[in-house]
């Protein structure tokens, strides 16, 4: 009877004696996730980014890593008051071979109103840890952490490089963040093969990408006059409201006809879609006291449309020319500007993509059921290592339920971090392998 070569990191001894070295990390994954947690990271400003690369950084310096920590100087939001701090931390084996990235935004978006519990203080509770970027995503990054301490500790790493990294701004952006460093090259071969970014999209999902964005400002002008006589004046909040009722009569059932073979989660989201962001027209509103009575001269909206991979961008920006080009031609007085805010391509993993199929095979093994391939609705920092990284081997891969991120009593299930940090580890066995 054939016996496994205890040596070979994939012999099913080998892998449980990793997947026990992680469940004897429990409490140190729970004490992880409360101190990232501790360190209020809050982006908009942007908070606090130095200490928790810090706490990162010295952690894995710690344990033998080359750890450096680049600035996002010049991105938006960068000073020395809110350093935006990136954290980049790399050990090689004996041997040279792939790299393995693991990539955790450390910023989170304000508390908000509604929590029960203090959102920066860590509370364990039945099983989970609360606070605000507990499941998006500091959760996700305390089980890749563990993931690489334990495979680094098992002695099954003899080959390759591991990475991890601590990034910012990915909720504005990301441009300070995974951004800055794409175009430093450090998302790039020959440096790294493959990146898994633990979000929180469950533990039994793999995202191989997310649907384009489009954002834009659409300004309506007009002209001033007295708001007894509407009439000696030209008004930039009706216009905007024609601009509004053709997207609701046109353009919102156009989209919702729009099907994508992009297998997007939740399923309202498996097409086009187009969110009125913000709107404003008239005079300010932060004053004390009545308001002049006035026929307003300008209305602005933000529009956010999110697209599918069958559409063509320049399209998707043409449908909102023609609506403003159509309102010139027969609406009298109407007269507009249209600006770009910002926009990203889709992107999308190829299924048999090494880190797909590495993934995808470690849930299978962990979980005991069949791993599903997703897409997520928004965008996140994968369209930075795909488009200026220009590497294509990125995946979403982490614990927690997308569907908390951003709300009130947000929390990861350490069953669930404990789960993924199996599933990071192994595929991570596998993809120094050679395999995927
Ligand atoms: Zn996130």
């Amino acid at each position: 009877m054939p016996t496994a070569n205890p040596t070979d990191a994939r012999a099913p001894q080998a892998r449980d004696a990793l997947f026990t070295r992680i469940e004897e990390r429990r409490d140190d994954l729970v004490a992880l996730t409360q101190a990232l947690i501790q360190i209020p990271t809050i982006n908009p400003p942007g908070d606090a980014y130095t200490d928790c690369a810090e706490l990162i950084g010295r952690r894995l310096a710690a344990r033998g890593f080359g750890v450096e920590y680049v600035r996002g100087v010049g991105s938006a939001g960068d000073s020395d008051r809110y350093p935006r701090t990136n954290v980049i931390a790399r050990i090689e084996a004996a041997r040279p071979g792939a790299c393995v990235h693991f990539n955790g935004h450390i910023d989170v978006v304000p508390p908000g109103q509604g929590w029960t519990v203090d959102p920066f203080a860590g509370l364990v509770r039945d099983g989970r840890v609360y606070g605000r970027g507990a499941c998006d995503m500091k959760g996700g990054i305390a089980a890749s952490i563990i993931a690489v301490e334990a495979l680094l500790e098992s002695g099954l790493f003899a080959a390759g490089a591991l990475e991890i990294s601590g990034t910012v701004d990915e909720e504005s952006g990301g441009f300070g963040g995974v951004g800055h460093l794409a175009r430093l090259g450090y998302f790039s071969k020959p440096r790294v093969d493959h990146v898994i970014i633990p979000e929180p999209l469950n533990v039994d999902r793999v995202c191989v990408g997310h649907r384009g964005v489009w954002w834009a400002e659409i300004e309506t002008k007009g002209r001033v006059a007295h708001g007894s006589m509407p009439f000696l004046g030209n008004c930039a909040v009706r216009h905007m409201g024609a601009v509004l009722h053709r997207i609701e009569e046109e353009l919102i059932p156009r989209l919702a006809r729009q099907r994508t073979e992009m297998p997007v989660v939740p399923e309202g989201a498996r097409q086009s879609t187009i969110n009125i962001n913000a709107i404003h027209g008239g005079q300010r509103e932060d004053h004390d006291g009545l308001p002049s009575p006035m026929v307003p001269d300008r209305c602005r909206m933000v529009i956010d449309r999110r697209y599918l991979i069958e559409e063509d961008p320049e399209a998707v920006r043409g449908e909102i020319v023609a609506i403003l080009e159509d309102l010139r031609r027969c609406r009298s007085g109407f007269d507009y500007e249209l600006r770009e805010v910002l926009a990203f391509l889709p992107t999308m993993t190829d299924a048999n993509a090494p880190v797909v199929r590495a993934v995808a095979a470690a849930i299978e093994t962990v979980l005991a059921r069949p791993a599903q391939r997703v897409v997520s609705p928004g965008t996140y920092d994968q369209k930075h290592i795909v488009r200026t990284g220009l590497l294509k081997d990125c995946i979403a891969y982490g614990p927690g339920i997308l569907d908390l991120a951003h709300q009130p009593d947000e929390y990861v299930e350490i069953d669930a971090m404990v789960q993924s940090a199996k599933v990071m580890a192994l595929a991570t066995l596998d993809l120094l392998a050679g395999g995927g």
